[in-house]
């Protein structure tokens, strides 16, 4: 769960200050590259001006208001992003769900839909007219109503003529964030109507510091994936995320084939673990087509990777054991992967995979006193192999 939204802490400040000085105007648009920390700036500030206990929730939320904020559920909170009118209100729920899980992530509609105007009997959720409607209202639960619209620049003639007036003259305490990356493609009528608040790229040890703060990332590698995104927050945590993902492809991967008796595909693993190299199938996977230079380096720290190899390994046994003991009544871990864990677990022993738990384990701690780690890896992938074996033979007998 979040306790705060990692926004730029100067920016956060002023608008505090602002608020508690009675001076906080109405209509801003945020405007700076992509990543540059825009959202999330303006959902902590929607967040902390509507806070019920400012003095305990300043770094971490333990008000009702603020996890409700955090959770894209407070009353008083809009956020909306262009969407496809097609969008059905479960989606959105699930939308809002991801947010509140990533706020990092984005739609894949988002870059190439338009900020809809909505329906005037009925606007849907994610519509200029849901907000209009939302701000009409007094507030429910907070100080202030917070309306915040992504991609501003997205907005058509006809949605932005239906907000110009709220623009112009918001009803008393309401505050609406317009954020954009692309300052002239936004009409000229709503660039008239916002004060300006100006984001730059992250300065990389600022990058570095959120990454350490928001994934517990080990400062060194921070700062690996703060020099790749190159100042962008959203790219440095897309790659640390599609890095596990490819990892974990990559583990699964070797349990199948382990499984199935290809040894020889595990050894080249071993090998290019020890070389430093990935598979080019999964770093093209991992990269996503945004971050493959970042992946690369960072898929090239051998130590760490071959741990994190062993860390999904370790995670897949251990799901297959859950599931060959527990039966029906077996919850999966890796949604993703549960098909081929079932399989595997109807054809496996429990004493069969604990061997395989502890082979992997031993490995791990192997690789930490840093013996040989082809060699390590080599001899753990030879030994899974004979647990395989063995536990076919005790099936035959
Ligand atoms: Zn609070």
């Amino acid at each position: 769960m979040l306790q705060r939204f990692a926004g730029r802490e100067p920016v956060v400040g002023r608008f505090l200050d602002l608020e508690r000085s009675g001076k906080l105007g109405q209509s801003y648009l945020f405007v700076g590259p992509d990543g540059s920390g825009k959202e999330l700036t303006a959902l902590e500030i929607a967040r902390l001006i509507n806070c019920a206990d400012p003095e305990a929730c300043r770094r971490e939320a333990a008000c009702e208001s603020c996890r409700k904020a955090l959770g894209f559920q407070h009353p008083d909170i809009q956020w909306i992003c262009p969407a496809p009118a097609s969008l059905a209100d479960a989606e959105v729920g699930e939308l809002l769900a991801a947010k509140a899980e990533d706020p990092f992530h984005r739609p894949s509609f988002a870059g190439s839909s338009e900020v809809l105007i909505g329906d005037p009997d009925r606007p849907g959720p994610l519509t200029i007219r849901s907000v209009l409607q939302f701000l009409r209202l007094k507030p429910f639960q907070g100080r202030h109503k917070v309306a915040i619209v992504g991609d501003a620049h997205r907005l058509r003639a006809g949605a932005a003529n239906a907000f110009l007036k709220t623009l112009e003259e918001p009803p008393p305490g309401a505050l609406i964030l317009l954020l954009s990356s692309l300052r002239g493609a936004v009409l000229p009528t709503i660039l008239s109507r916002c004060q300006r608040v100006a984001f730059e790229p992250y300065p990389r040890e600022e990058l570095a510091r959120l990454l350490v703060d928001l994934y517990d990332l080990p400062p060194a590698q921070a700062a690996d994936h703060a020099l790749a995104a190159d100042g962008d927050a959203r790219r440095a945590a897309r790659s640390r995320l599609t890095l596990s993902r490819a990892l974990r492809a990559w583990a699964r991967g070797l349990v199948a084939d382990l499984d199935a008796g290809r040894l020889g595909t595990a050894q080249i693993a071993a090998e290019m673990l020890h070389k430093g190299s990935v598979p080019a199938e999964l770093l093209a996977e991992a990269a996503d087509g945004v971050t493959r230079p970042g992946v690369a380096k960072e898929l090239s720290e051998r130590r760490d990777r071959a741990i994190q190899l062993c860390e999904q390994m370790h995670l897949h046994y251990s799901e297959i054991l859950g599931c060959a003991a527990r039966g029906d009544g077996w919850e999966p871990r890796l949604p993703r992967d549960a098909a081929l864990i079932a399989d595997l677990a109807g054809r496996r022993t429990p004493a069969g995979l604990l061997r395989d738990i502890d082979a992997v384990e031993q490995a791990r701690r192997e690789i930490d006193q840093s013996l040989n780690l082809g060699l390590v890896m080599a001899v753990l992938f030879q030994e899974l192999s004979d647990h395989v074996r063995l536990d076919r033979a005790a099936a035959r007998a």
